[in-house]
């Protein structure tokens, strides 16, 4: 029996995951589950999967879900705040911690799965971007197993080899190729989309996803994280990773060998297919996806990536190159940049220019501490949110 955290269970990923845990009550258990907010979907989950501990935001929600719960006569522990977090995602009970909180806020909970030496299965991207270096640090000292679950870095990992020691030269690979849908913006007319709305923004054509991801999907600047978070996983530099636009979302990464030698991996786009694959790994369990049909499918489409359209994939590009704490300023700057453009303060156009902005203002340094890494944080947010109100005014 696996004892899991899931850290985000009332997101996208985290109802996935529950999805495919309730395929496999014998090999699963749910040790604790998490929510900032909302406490009814959370009392659901609760009720269905029975976990001891569900940790919330704040001392009201907490309240509420300990009401919720104590009303069906639930044993499940209510707790909230960030300790609560990373309570649950180390403590001793837990054997896998799936991290799906979004954005900076999981880093700390993220890091302690990884210095509990857990198995991580991780699909908060922006953790690792922000951290990369002390992350995989932390993941080699204390004998952590991390997983992938962004569906390009889980193909990339099942097209490497088996005991790959994150060292493309020595594997013979060339270029990792990472797919891009391109968003629902990838035909529109370039002068059209300063008008585009939140809405428009977050109607993906092949993925459902939360709000955020769904916004650096249609900017890229999901690509640009994910190119950073394949430059941590598989210790390829920059000019090793590819980024090829791929409007189908049906090869979801590839690797390239230096034979010549293609690997990619194939799926329909459900992210339950990573998830499963990282519960299981090694072996395999059915997923609840249905099965490829290739004679079912129109051509697959294959573009490089216009980096004028997508500015922010550009500035993704430049922070890994960058080094330090880059990526973590460009993380911090557009989590307000997004937040600003789905609460209508800036429009769509406008988010890569607060990234470029606050990029511009704080300079990035050496990244030698988690404490280092969110100060750098805190001062981006700030220069951004500076940003946001020159482009009001
Ligand atoms: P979501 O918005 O649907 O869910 C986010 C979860 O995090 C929710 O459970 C929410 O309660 C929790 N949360 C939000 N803010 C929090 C805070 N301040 N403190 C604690 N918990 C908080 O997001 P999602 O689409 O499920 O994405 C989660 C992560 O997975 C993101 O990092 C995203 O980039 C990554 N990811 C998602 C997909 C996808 O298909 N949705 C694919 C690949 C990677
Ligand atoms: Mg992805």
């Amino acid at each position: 029996m696996q004892r899991i955290t899931i850290l985000g269970a009332t997101g996208s990923i985290g109802a996935s995951t529950l999805d495919v845990l309730a395929r496999h009550p014998q090999q699963y258990s749910v040790y604790a589950l998490t929510a900032h907010g909302r406490v009814e979907e959370l009392a659901d989950a609760c009720r269905r999967f029975r976990p001891a501990r569900a940790v919330v935001g704040s001392a009201d929600a907490a309240a509420r879900l300990a009401q919720l719960l104590a009303a069906d006569g639930l044993p499940t522990q209510v707790e909230h705040g960030e300790q609560a977090l990373c309570d649950v995602a180390s403590s001793r009970e837990v054997d896998t911690v799936m991290a799906a909180i979004v954005g900076a806020a999981g880093l700390a909970p993220t890091l302690a799965a990884a210095r509990a030496g857990k198995k991580v299965l991780l699909a908060n991207k922006e953790a690792l971007v922000m951290s990369g270096q002390l992350f995989m640090d932390a993941v080699r000292e204390h004998k952590a197993t991390l997983l992938p679950i962004d569906s390009e870095h889980n193909a990339i990992f099942q097209s490497l080899p088996q005991h790959y020691a994150r060292d493309p030269q020595a594997a013979g690979v060339a270029k990792i190729l990472l797919t891009a849908s391109g968003g629902p913006f990838l035909n529109r007319a370039v002068e059209t989309l300063g008008a585009v709305t939140p809405e428009e923004a977050c109607k993906h054509p092949n993925w459902v996803m939360g709000r955020k991801i769904s916004v650096d999907s249609a900017t890229m600047m999901n690509k640009g994280l994910e190119v950073i978070e394949a430059h941590w996983l598989f210790g390829a530099p920059a000019d090793r990773i590819e980024v090829v636009i791929h409007p189908q979302s049906v090869i979801h990464s590839m690797v390239s060998y230096v034979d010549g030698s293609v690997l990619a991996q194939l799926g329909n786009p459900d992210m339950r297919t990573p998830i499963a694959h990282a519960l299981a790994f090694p072996e395999r369990i059915d997923s609840g996806v249905p099965q490829l049909d290739l004679t079912d499918m129109a051509a697959l489409q294959f573009y490089k990536p216009d980096f004028a359209r997508f500015p922010c994939l550009a500035l993704a590009f430049d922070a890994l190159r960058a080094g330090g704490t880059a990526p973590a300023l460009l993380n911090a700057a557009n989590e307000v940049a997004v937040q600003s453009f789905l609460d209508r303060e800036i429009g769509f156009r406008d988010i890569d220019r607060v990234i470029a902005g606050a990029l511009d203002a704080v300079p990035h340094g050496p990244a030698p501490s988690i404490e280092a890494v969110l100060e750098q944080d805190a001062r981006a947010r700030e220069a951004a949110r500076a940003q946001v109100s020159t482009l009001r005014g």
